[in-house]
C-alpha cells in the first residue's frame, strides 16, 4: 500500500514531511498515514496539471479512451484490494465496496464510449457556415468525500480525462488510501505524468491555492452544501466553472397500490447502503394511511435483522459510522424526535459488536414523525427511517416537496399517470419509481436547489468539463 501522492508522475511525500493518520472506524486500528500537503505541493500539482494539458487534449480521442479502458481493467483485476482497502478505511460491509468498485469501473467505461459519440454541431444559419465544436476546459479539479472513497473519484476523473482534461484530486481526510490505490492502477493504466494528480490533507490550504490558481478551470465538489456554499463564494473570484454535488434528503413516497413485501425490500436498499451515509438514501417515508400500520411493522422487522459489525465479517450488513461526531448527531436526531412526540418502533441506540469499536448505531424506525423533528428537516446520514403518514397524493407531494433539497426522490406505486405527474412534480434531480438504485453511470445524476447543479453520468457528465466553440463564417 502507497502512502504518498502523486504530482507529475512522482510519488512523494509533503515538503515538511507531516503526515496525517488513516483509522478504521469500525476498529479504531491505525491503518495508515498520508502526506499533509500544503499550499507548495498543491501549486506544484497545478503545474503539472497545467504543462500536461496540450498535450493530453491533442490525444487522439481513441487514445484516451483507451486509457479509460486500461483504468478500468486495472480496477477490475484489483478489485478485492481494492475493496478491502475500502472497507477498512470507510467501514462499509465488503459486498457494498465490492459494488462500490464495480460501480466505479462503469464510469470509465460509459465515459470512454460517450466522449466517442461527441460530434461538432452545424445549425443551419442562412449566409453563413456554422460549427459548433467542443473543447476541454483544461486543469479540473476535484474534491471527494468518504462515503464513496473510489466512485465519487471515477464520477469525475473518468469525463475529466475523456474529453481532455487534466486534474487534481483531493479526496477527504478519511479515505485517502482508496484514492492513492486508485491513482498507483491509473499510472499502471498508462496516464502520463501531470495528466493525474493526487494531494491529501487538510482541505483549507489545498483549497485556497486551487481556489486562487487561475489556471485552474474547473472544480467539481462532493460533499456538504455548507462547503459547496464556501467553495462557490471563493472560486467566484477566477469565475471558475462548477459543479456541486451537495447532500440530500430523499423522501419516498409509499402509496396505496404498493404491495407491502416489495415496498420494504426497495426502502431496505435504498436506506441502508453504507449506513444510512449516502446523499441519495431516503430520510423521509412518505405512507399512506390505508397501508402505513404494515409497512412501519415490516420496515421495522427487516431493519432490525440488519447484522452491525466490521465490514470484513462474513453476513454483516450494517457497518459503523465514520466517525464519533456522526454518530453523535444520528443520536441527536433520534432524540430530538422522540422529545417531540415521534413513535419509536425499532433501535433508537448504540449497538455494541464485539471486538469493534463503540461506534456501530441501530437500525432505527421513528413513526409519527412531524415537520419540527430535525430528522425531517436535516440529514441524519445514518441508518434511521422517519416516518409519516399521507392521506392523499396532494399532501403527500406537499411533504416530499417541503425540503430545501432536491437531490433525490423515490415513489413505489405502479399507476401510470400518477408517476408521469411524479416526474413533473417532485422537487428532485434523481426520482427513482420502485427503483431503488436510480445512479448509474450511463444517465444524468445530479440535484436542484440546495443540492447543488451539475451532473454527473453519461455523456452529460462530460460536458461539465466541455466549453462549447462556435465557428461562424461569413458567406458559407
Ligand atoms: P464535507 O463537505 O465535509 O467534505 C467533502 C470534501 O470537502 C472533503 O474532501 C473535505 O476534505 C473537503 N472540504 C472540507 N472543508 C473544505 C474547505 N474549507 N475547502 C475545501 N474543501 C473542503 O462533506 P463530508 O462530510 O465528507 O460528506 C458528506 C456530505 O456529502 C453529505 O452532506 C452528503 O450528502 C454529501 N454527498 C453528496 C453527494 C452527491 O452526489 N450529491 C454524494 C456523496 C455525499
Amino acid at each position: 500500500m502507497r502512502e504518498a501522492n502523486l504530482i507529475d508522475g512522482a510519488w512523494v511525500a509533503a515538503d515538511s514531511g507531516r503526515t496525517l493518520e488513516v483509522l478504521d472506524p469500525a476498529t479504531d486500528a491505525l491503518i495508515g498515514s498520508v502526506p499533509a500537503m500544503g499550499g507548495a505541493e498543491t501549486r506544484r500539482a497545478v503545474d503539472a496539471a497545467a504543462g500536461a494539458f496540450p498535450a493530453w487534449a491533442a490525444r487522439p480521442v481513441e487514445a484516451r479512451a483507451a486509457t479509460l479502458h486500461a483504468i478500468s481493467a486495472r480496477m477490475a483485476a484489483n478489485r478485492s484490494s481494492l475493496a478491502a482497502l475500502m472497507t477498512a478505511e470507510q467501514g462499509k460491509p465488503l459486498a457494498e465496496a465490492e459494488a462500490e468498485v464495480d460501480y466505479a469501473r462503469s464510469f470509465f467505461e460509459v465515459a470512454a464510449s460517450a466522449v466517442e459519440m461527441l460530434e461538432d454541431e452545424h445549425p443551419e444559419v442562412p449566409g453563413k457556415a456554422i460549427r459548433v465544436h467542443r473543447r476541454p476546459v483544461g486543469v479540473a479539479v476535484a474534491i471527494t468525500p468518504w462515503n464513496f472513497p473510489i466512485a465519487m473519484l471515477a464520477k469525475k476523473v473518468a469525463p475529466a480525462l475523456a474529453v481532455g482534461c487534466t486534474q487534481i484530486v483531493k479526496p477527504a481526510e478519511q479515505t485517502p488510501l482508496s484514492a492513492i490505490a486508485f491513482a498507483e492502477l491509473a499510472v499502471e493504466a498508462g496516464v502520463p505524468a501531470g495528466v493525474l494528480n493526487l494531494v491529501t490533507g487538510e482541505p483549507a490550504p489545498i483549497a485556497e491555492v486551487l481556489l486562487e490558481d487561475a489556471r485552474v478551470r474547473k472544480l467539481s465538489f462532493t460533499g456538504s452544501t455548507e462547503v459547496g456554499r464556501l467553495l462557490m463564494r471563493e472560486g467566484a473570484t477566477n469565475l471558475l466553472r462548477l459543479s456541486l454535488e451537495l447532500g440530500g434528503h430523499a423522501p419516498m413516497l409509499v402509496f396505496e397500490d404498493a404491495d407491502v413485501e416489495s415496498a420494504v425490500r426497495i426502502a431496505m436498499a435504498a436506506k441502508y447502503r453504507n449506513g444510512g451515509q449516502t446523499c441519495i438514501c431516503p430520510n423521509r417515508f412518505i405512507v399512506h394511511e390505508s397501508i402505513h400500520d404494515s409497512f412501519v411493522a415490516a420496515l421495522a422487522a427487516s431493519s432490525a435483522a440488519l447484522v452491525s459489525g466490521i465490514g470484513t465479517q462474513p453476513g454483516v450488513t450494517l457497518g459503523p459510522m465514520i466517525d464519533d461526531a456522526a454518530i453523535e448527531k444520528v443520536e441527536e436526531h433520534v432524540a430530538d424526535a422522540i422529545r417531540l412526540g415521534a413513535t419509536l418502533v425499532t433501535g433508537g441506540g448504540r449497538r455494541r459488536v464485539a471486538g469493534a469499536a463503540d461506534r456501530f448505531h441501530e437500525p432505527t424506525v421513528l413513526a409519527g414523525c412531524t415537520g419540527e423533528m430535525r430528522c425531517w428537516r436535516e440529514e441524519t446520514f445514518g441508518p434511521v427511517c422517519p416516518v409519516r403518514m399521507f392521506r392523499d397524493d396532494e399532501e403527500a407531494i406537499e411533504l416530499a416537496n417541503d425540503s430545501e433539497y432536491g437531490l433525490a426522490a423515490y415513489a413505489i406505486t405502479s399507476e401510470p399517470a400518477r408517476i408521469e405527474r411524479l416526474g413533473a412534480v417532485l422537487r428532485a434531480g434523481v426520482i427513482g419509481i420502485n427503483d431503488p438504485g436510480p445512479a448509474v453511470a450511463a444517465v444524468p445524476f445530479g440535484g436542484i436547489r440546495h443540492s447543488g447543479f451539475g451532473r454527473e453520468g453519461g455523456r452529460w457528465g462530460l460536458e461539465e468539463y466541455l466549453e462549447i466553440v462556435t465557428v461562424s463564417q461569413a458567406g458559407g
